[in-house]
């Protein structure tokens, strides 16, 4: 199990890099939902996620520890964010990407001088890929969630939340690997355990789900849902263990809910965000959380997203 400590000392480690993020709201999303809505906004935080808390707590730990070169297995976010923390750091990356990579996300981690590269396209190909790289050039891999480093650095987004929203009562959640929802609940549930922590899932990837209704880690052969940093086909072994002990619940999204919340989030709050970061509003919206009258934070966890592609995410229909 990761600690609070764990969680306190990563919050040194990471607040001379990373960008406290702000707390957005908007009266109409909050009358929709019959509840107090909050965003926290990490669509705004370095590299465009939160997964560079994590990245920098981790690679940090490492280069003390004496690595010289890390290597990372992601097209997405994690890939960016090691990049970026290693180039601060002054330490060659390699970032083992999917042969379909999209141009924006190469982009990205070579602005960041992240050596890039391709392998395959799926995860099962990168990851052996990305930890043989490593032991060839006496590197370490970083990996993207199941990690004690990792976890501490995503919880530190739970303290933030827990200053910024005085009397907060419940906190959602995207559920991918499961590293941020670990975080936060170790974060929250150790300090303030009255506060309900929700994750959420799109109905497409509900691994997490299945893998607590089971009491046993259950995986999903491959999705395709529209929220990129959520396609991962199980819970890790120790993400799992943490969201089995302290979730409240886990609510499950359609496609066509993230859509609607993408957009809303979009064109009524001016704020540009990823599918994956829609759901947590998508479950707020359509009165997923069975609850009301409530102070609710909904965390926003990237708004990398391929602007040209988005167009045709935009729901077909108008809610009224
Ligand atoms: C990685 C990611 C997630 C999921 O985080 P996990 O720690 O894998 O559960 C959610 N949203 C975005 C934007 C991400 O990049």
């Amino acid at each position: 199990m990761v600690t609070i400590k764990q969680v306190y000392e990563a919050r040194e480690q990471i607040k001379a890099i990373i960008n406290e993020t702000p707390i957005i709201s908007s009266n109409q999303l909050s009358s929709i939902c019959g509840n107090s809505i909050f965003l926290k906004g990490e669509h705004v935080q370095k590299t465009g996620s939160f997964k560079i808390r994590g990245a920098t707590n981790k690679v940090k730990q490492t280069v003390r520890e004496g690595a010289s070169f890390v290597t990372a297995a992601s097209s997405g976010n994690h890939g960016q964010a090691v990049a970026y923390i290693a180039n601060i750091l002054g330490v060659p990356a390699t970032i083992v990407v999917p042969e379909d990579v999209t141009v924006s996300k190469l982009n990205a981690i070579k602005g960041y001088n992240g050596n890039i590269e391709k392998c395959g396209t799926t995860s099962a190909e990168r990851l052996p890929r990305a930890n043989e790289l490593a032991k060839l050039k006496n590197g370490v891999f970083i990996p993207p969630y199941d990690d004690p480093y990792i976890i501490a650095g995503q919880g530190t987004v739970g303290l933030e939340i827990l200053e910024q929203i005085e009397d907060v009562d419940v906190v959602v959640v995207p559920i991918g690997g499961g590293g941020l929802i670990s975080g936060i609940l170790t974060a929250i549930k150790e300090t303030k355990p009255n506060v309900k922590v929700i994750g959420v899932e799109p109905e497409m990837a509900n691994d997490t789900y299945l893998s607590l209704e089971s009491g046993r880690i259950t995986s999903i052969s491959g999705t395709a849902t529209i929220a990129d940093g959520l396609r991962v086909n199980q819970p890790g072994d120790m993400t799992f263990p943490i969201i089995n002990r302290y979730v409240d619940d886990i609510m499950l999204v359609s496609e066509e809910e993230i859509r609607h919340a993408l957009f809303f989030v979009l064109e009524r709050m001016k704020q540009l965000i990823e599918p994956s970061s829609a759901v947590t509003v998508a479950a707020a919206m359509f009165n997923k959380l069975g609850i009301s009258d409530k102070k609710v934070a909904c965390v926003l966890s990237g708004g990398n997203v391929d602007i040209r592609k988005l167009y045709k995410n935009f729901p077909e229909k108008d809610m009224g």
